[in-house]
């Protein structure tokens, strides 16, 4: 997810480039399970302090659902907008001073928004970021909610089917507990004099 930005930097203010972008993410990021590649649009606009950056993407991610733990395929989107600063100037090449830079304070400080020596300009970072930003705090089995648009866990039909065993086992709670462990009734007599306590 590099781009040369090395012709843009020398065009005037409001010059902009327009990437669609089909990206192989699997190495992104090690807690990151992609299921696809990452997919969208990304627009790289010169403005006075550097290059501003607003991508909208997508990417299919392998969750957890949380209630049956089973892998879900959860959709995220990723749309961000974030300005760069370049190292050098383009004319010159020389390293510019932090004094020099004109912009926010938080991107002079922040190294994964920086366009290097050599005019590279490098989102991944940016897009590691927003993708985790992105991530639903709980994932659930194939059912969102078409309202909210956000995944409900408690609908997963794994953990409804749990709910309506375990109540079906409260309801029929007259089985022995041999019975509920599986054992043949006809050992239970057996067991039964196992348990008892022995005369020493
Ligand atoms: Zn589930």
């Amino acid at each position: 997810m590099e781009f040369n930005v090395a012709q843009l930097m020398k065009e005037a203010t409001g010059a902009s480039r327009e990437y669609e972008l089909d990206d192989d993410i699997t190495d992104l990021d090690g807690g990151l399970t992609p299921l696809g590649k990452l997919t969208g649009n990304l627009v790289l606009l010169r403005i006075h302090s550097g290059v501003l950056a607003t991508g909208d993407l997508r990417v299919a991610l392998s969750l957890q659902c949380g209630r049956c733990l089973e892998p879900v395929c959860v959709r995220v989107s990723v749309e961000f907008s974030e300005s760069f600063r370049p190292l050098t100037d383009i004319q010159t090449g020389r390293f510019l001073s932090p004094e020099e830079f004109e912009g926010q304070a938080e991107d002079l400080t922040d190294e994964a928004l920086l366009i290097d020596a050599q005019h590279i300009l490098d989102i991944s970072e940016v897009v590691r970021q927003n993708i985790w930003l992105s991530v639903p705090i709980v994932a659930a089995c194939d059912y969102t909610d078409p309202v909210s648009g956000s995944a409900d866990p408690d609908a997963c039909p794994k953990y409804i089917q749990l709910l309506s065993e375990s109540a079906l086992a409260d309801t029929f709670g007259k089985q022995t507990p041999s019975e509920a462990e599986g054992i043949d009734p006809r050992w239970e007599a057996l067991l039964a004099l196992q348990d008892e306590p022995r005369s020493e």
